[in-house]
């Protein structure tokens, strides 16, 4: 395993002190998986008060000092410095410095949550692995270390981070792990909003090998609220066999693993076991009131208040007609931005797949999607920001300053998103005239 130079030059400043340190956590297990780990993190048997003795003249920022926690900046890259547990020193001072040191590790890393993340390295000593994570990288499984039931129940975000590490990984949950999250489940209700978004936000967007979300459904149940019902709701109406709740996990899978669209499939329906449904399958009003309880949700799990606000529009209208005609497009895109138009494509078209069977796209969805491209390739103009002329311009015809003016652009702009030929400089002006002539 290689060590990047900024840890070999911390490992060796605190080693040079007497002080143990391995980098450990998810760096090794990345490292060891031949990924790039995003980050490298430190286990120290130096205390914070040591560390900036050891570092002193390096910026330190204090990042949890509370906790033994401190973040070393090395050319603008953060390093996250964590002194050992100590409890096993004190209890342990009888042995020599050496075992001290090593017992510490010991107990660090029994503390954390899976195998894989209980790894240790340094040069000097190799790769350190008490609980047999070596192994279950090989075979690419998420185990608990200690007993699931204990360590579920001292902090039940792992139950959720045993899933996360799953599916960004693609590795398998050990059985015993995977039974003990399903009985625990209840658990995930006594966690903050905070601490629980953080984790649906990784399950959601990353997800190596597209795994279906169904495969959790039991733990997504439990955290969203309004999903247990979805599933005794039958999504076409009277028939059984396929419930809403199985479409809007199948719809997450559906769509592109953007953090928008995936919320937004992940809740379009959750309205529908609260509409009546009509003889031919339907359930009308169910948008809205999906949109209305994803609003609730997304704020009850405190998503900054922009992508709440998206999901609940793409939810809104994702039943909205998308017609194949280039000006009710360029509207479209005009009223709601060129991302977010295409989130409504995406979203369209991942509730079809996610249909049983799925249903082909309508001739006319194609066909709009393909007029989009076109609209999007010709650079179009659909803002008053990419119109010819401006507000000064109008101003220089000697038109005055004020809301008329605003108007004036405004039904501008509309005549060139009917007709995009319109938009010259010299058409404009004309126009603009024959309205201040009027
Ligand atoms: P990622 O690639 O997502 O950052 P990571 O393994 O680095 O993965 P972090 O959440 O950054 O995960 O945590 C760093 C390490 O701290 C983990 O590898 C694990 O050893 C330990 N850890 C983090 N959270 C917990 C927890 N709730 N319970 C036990 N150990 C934890
Ligand atoms: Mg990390």
């Amino acid at each position: 395993m290689k060590l990047p130079e900024e840890v070999k030059f911390i490992i060796s400043a605190l080693r040079g002190r007497g002080f143990a340190a391995y980098a450990v956590g998810g760096c090794v297990r990345d490292s060891l998986l031949g990924l790039a780990p995003h980050d490298w993190d430190i286990a120290t048997e130096a205390a914070p008060a040591a560390m900036r003795e050891v570092f002193a003249g390096f910026p330190l920022l204090d990042t949890g000092e509370r906790f033994g926690t401190l973040t070393l900046l090395l050319g603008k890259k953060p390093f996250e410095l964590t002194t050992f547990r100590r409890e096993s020193r004190y209890s342990d001072a009888r042995h020599p410095d050496g075992v001290v040191f090593h017992d510490s590790l010991r107990e660090d890393l029994s503390r954390r949550d899976f195998t894989v993340n209980a790894l240790a390295f340094c040069e000097e000593e190799g790769l350190i692995d008490p609980f047999g994570g070596q192994k279950d990288l090989q075979n690419r499984l998420i185990r608990c270390v200690g007993r699931p039931e204990k360590r579920f129940g001292e902090d039940p975000l792992r139950i959720l981070r045993a899933a996360r590490f799953a599916f960004s990984l693609g590795f398998t949950i050990e059985p015993e792990t995977r039974a003990t999250m399903s009985r625990q489940k209840h658990l995930l209700s006594s966690l903050t909003a905070e601490r629980v978004r953080d984790e649906l936000c990784a399950l959601l967007t990353k997800n190596k090998l597209n795994r279906p979300y169904l495969e959790i459904a039991d733990l997504l149940r439990v955290l969203i609220p309004g999903l247990d019902e979805c599933f005794s709701c039958p999504q076409d109406g009277g028939k059984p066999g396929f419930s809403v709740g199985e479409h809007l996990l199948a719809g997450v899978n559906q769509a592109e693993p953007l953090l928008p669209l995936r919320l937004a499939m992940l809740l379009h329906d959750v309205g529908k076991p609260r509409c009546p449904h009509n003889e031919n399958g339907g359930f009308p009003g169910h948008a809205e009131i999906s949109a209305a309880m994803a609003r609730e949700i997304l704020r009850g799990l405190k998503f900054p208040r922009s992508l709440s606000e998206l999901a609940e529009q793409l939810i809104l209208y994702h039943h909205a007609e998308l017609p194949p005609q280039p000006p009710v497009l360029r509207k479209l895109l005009s009223q709601t931005g060129e991302e977010n138009t295409r989130l409504l494509f995406a979203v369209r078209e991942a509730d079809l797949r996610a249909q049983r069977p799925p249903s082909p796209p309508p001739a006319s969805l194609t066909e709009a999607g393909r007029v989009l491209r076109q609209i999007l390739k010709d650079g179009d103009c659909f803002s008053a920001e990419r119109l010819a002329i401006n507000g000064d311009d109008l101003l220089g015809l000697g038109f005055a300053q004020g809301p008329r003016l605003g108007r004036l652009l405004a039904h501008l702009l509309g005549l060139v998103l009917e007709n995009p030929e319109l938009n010259s400089k010299e058409r404009l002006l004309a126009l603009a005239r024959e309205e201040i002539n009027h």
